[in-house]
């Protein structure tokens, strides 16, 4: 806990351009600074990509609130049943519609939390998206389809809204999955998986995507998203009669719980280590930051969710709803720092998996 209060005040002190775990060093008096690593700036300044520059703006990505049933461990935004005060007003998620309809490249509207079902505008923002023509991705954490009667009936709003479903799954055990994610979390989380299975979602033919997310309980990477996709479709098929599309493998970014966690177990620099010695230049082209923005809950941008939660917010004029101007966002240089190896290592990695 003391770690977790170091590392928020340094990101709201801390000067947005310079190295957050350098800073971390100093006030923890730890030897975890990341000196001794490449900078990761000058791994793209090798490939004539320093600065770092977007593409057009097709995700909008919105972080709708830290609301969430549960309090998994990784979690790096910091979630949890106890984050009431940080949710999205009306006001702005009203504005996040008038930017998405004024907004003509952006084609996916992403939203995550928290466990974002349980904002109470959530219901009307999906519907106001989908009038809009976009496909809306739900990042569901499965449990709160189980986790209280008036939220039994999602499986059946979002498919009548043909919500993209995104789910998080650690593994097809319950010593596993309950171990990250909490006690129970794998029986409902297979419970809810089933409901989703029976109004269409991830049967061949229905248009009803779901797609699971598995990202490694430890300070290790992720295998081969091909093998562990396939392993994940033998297995819950086998034991529970479930189907999905495709399985995202994300990697762990030194970042928020996870950052602590490494820290708490002495894994910060063999980690660190680990992502540096697996930087795949190939992967570069097509990092999610080129054609995303992020939205906090509290309505600011950002050009990922990892930059959201270590406070560094985009590098342009307007960096609120109020002042969203996509053709500045265009031009920005996006703001990357060490934790950016996460998204380069091996295969690479974003919110929908490996990238190269
Ligand atoms: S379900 Fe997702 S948002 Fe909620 S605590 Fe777990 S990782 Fe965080
Ligand atoms: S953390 Fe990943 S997505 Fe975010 S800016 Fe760095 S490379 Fe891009």
């Amino acid at each position: 806990m003391a770690i977790k209060q170091k590392t928020k005040s340094l990101s709201v002190t801390g000067s947005r351009l310079s190295s957050t775990f350098v800073q971390l060093n100093v006030l923890n008096g730890k030897d975890i600074s990341d000196a001794k690593f490449p900078r990761f700036s000058d791994k793209l300044a090798t490939l004539g990509h320093q600065p770092f520059k977007p593409t057009e703006i097709e995700i909008f990505q919105l972080n709708i609130g830290k609301l969430c049933n549960q309090t998994c461990a990784h979690c790096h935004v910091d979630a949890g049943p106890d984050k009431k005060a940080e949710n999205m007003s009306m006001a702005d998620l009203e504005k996040c519609v008038e930017l998405i309809a004024a907004t003509p490249t952006i084609q996916v509207v992403d939203i995550t939390g928290g466990a974002p079902e349980m904002h109470p505008g959530f219901r009307w923002f999906v519907e106001e998206c989908t009038k809009l023509g976009k496909r809306v991705i739900d990042r569901c954490n499965l449990t709160i389809i189980m986790a209280n009667p008036k939220y039994r009936d999602l499986p059946e709003f979002l498919a009548k809204h043909k919500v993209h479903v995104v789910s998080s799954l650690p593994y097809f055990s319950k010593k596993r999955t309950d171990g990250q994610r909490g006690d129970g979390v794998f029986e409902d989380s297979i419970k809810a998986l089933q409901l989703l299975n029976e109004v269409g979602y991830g049967q061949p033919g229905s248009g009803l995507v779901l797609d699971l997310v598995f990202n490694p309980s430890g300070a290790y990477l992720p295998g081969k998203q091909e093998e562990l996709q396939a392993e994940f479709k033998r297995q819950l098929d086998r034991k529970f009669g479930i189907v999905f599309n495709e399985l995202y493998a994300i990697t762990n970014l030194p970042v928020s719980r996870f950052l602590d966690y490494l820290i708490e177990t002495g894994n910060y620099e063999e980690y660190m280590q680990k992502l540096v010695d697996a930087y795949n230049p190939s992967t570069v082209e097509s990092l999610m930051c080129r054609n995303t923005v992020s939205v906090s809950w509290d309505g600011f941008l950002y050009d990922c969710d990892f930059n959201q939660m270590l406070d560094l917010k985009v590098a342009a004029k307007g960096q609120h709803l109020t002042t969203f101007d996509a053709d500045e966002l265009r031009k920005r240089n996006i703001v990357m720092n060490q934790h950016c190896y996460g998204c380069t290592a091996g295969a690479g990695s974003s919110c929908t998996g490996v990238v190269a």
